[in-house]
């Protein structure tokens, strides 16, 4: 199965995903005021594998304050959230801070989360979120 890797602008945090090809992953721009500010869209499967690797991060939580939206503490770009619910691990991409190859020429699918229930968000994010590992990562 073909893996997929992305870095942030520096190099020091490097992503890969794992089990599903690029052209099967979802594309979503979040219209939330922090995603329109950063221009990110992010991608994540359930069934595919995602592995943060290497680097300082600088984490930030807002709105519900449950997950945490990370930056490489080098070169300040996000390369995604990670959250954790009921013990397990979950993580989106931004396939624009890591510059993941294999979407181009796709349109984001724009998404409003604004009105979800704290429990919806939870489920949601457990149903599409991937599995994550973060590997020698450490906030600063
Ligand atoms: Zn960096």
């Amino acid at each position: 199965m073909k893996r997929l890797h992305g870095q942030c602008h520096c190099g020091a945090v490097r992503v890969a995903i794992e089990g599903i090809e690029a052209a099967d992953l979802p594309l979503r721009a979040c219209q939330c005021g922090f995603c329109r500010r950063h221009g990110a869209v992010w991608t994540s499967h359930p069934q595919a594998d995602v592995t943060f690797i290497g680097g300082r991060l600088h984490n930030y939580r807002f709105g519900h304050r449950q997950s945490d939206y990370m930056f490489c503490a080098e070169c300040g770009c996000c390369v995604g959230a990670a959250v954790e619910i009921e013990g397990a691990r979950y993580a989106i991409v931004n396939i624009t801070g890591v510059d993941l190859p294999g979407f181009e020429g796709r349109t984001p699918e724009p998404w409003v989360f604004d009105d979800e229930t704290p429990q919806a968000r939870a489920a949601r994010r457990k149903a599409r979120w991937s599995p994550v590992d973060l590997m020698q990562l450490q906030p600063s």
